[in-house]
């Protein structure tokens, strides 16, 4: 196990990323205007019409990347793997077909790869915004991706 894993630590300021599914916009907007006083303290990030969404109606700043069927999902996943956001609020609709179904897949997958919070429905996000590490820094394991590059490399 050693080296396996590499030690990083989410700060007590979070990097949170805002996204939801147009069936859901409205609940996530709900959602940040009920949770605004903790959320003002944390820098937001969103895909693009969720982003700006949130700031029109409740005032938060939320830096927006592309629309999530133009890439936004794909571009929050990057930054997960650049260690820039490191808390992610999805409210993805698990009742009506998405195009971009498999960047939401990837967005998924790649938040368990870097053992990111990570919501997808309401009350999960209550939970998330209400705990004790909001207020603290929080040290978890990620896959040491230095050490698996040498790895396979060396197996190759
Ligand atoms: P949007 O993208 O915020 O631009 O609507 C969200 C999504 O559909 O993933």
């Amino acid at each position: 196990m050693k080296d396996e894993y590499m030690t990083f630590t989410i700060k007590k300021k979070k990097n949170i990323a805002l996204i939801a599914h147009d069936n859901e916009k409205p609940k996530i907007i709900k959602w940040c205007m009920d949770h605004k006083e903790v959320l003002k303290n944390h820098n937001l990030y969103g895909t693009g019409t969720t982003a700006r969404l949130i700031t029109d109606k409740t005032g938060l700043r939320v830096k927006g990347y592309n629309s999530g069927p133009l890439g936004g999902d794909q571009q929050i996943g990057a930054k997960i793997v650049e260690g820039v956001i490191d808390f992610v609020v999805f409210f993805s609709d698990p009742l009506t077909a998405q195009p971009h179904d498999p960047d939401v897949k990837a967005l998924m997958r790649i938040a368990q790869v870097y053992d990111i919070p990570m919501a997808v429905n309401r009350a999960t996000a209550d939970f998330m915004i209400t705990s004790l590490y909001m207020d603290t820094e929080y040290d978890h394991e990620v896959i040491n991706f230095n050490k698996n590059i040498q790895e396979r490399a060396e197996s190759m």
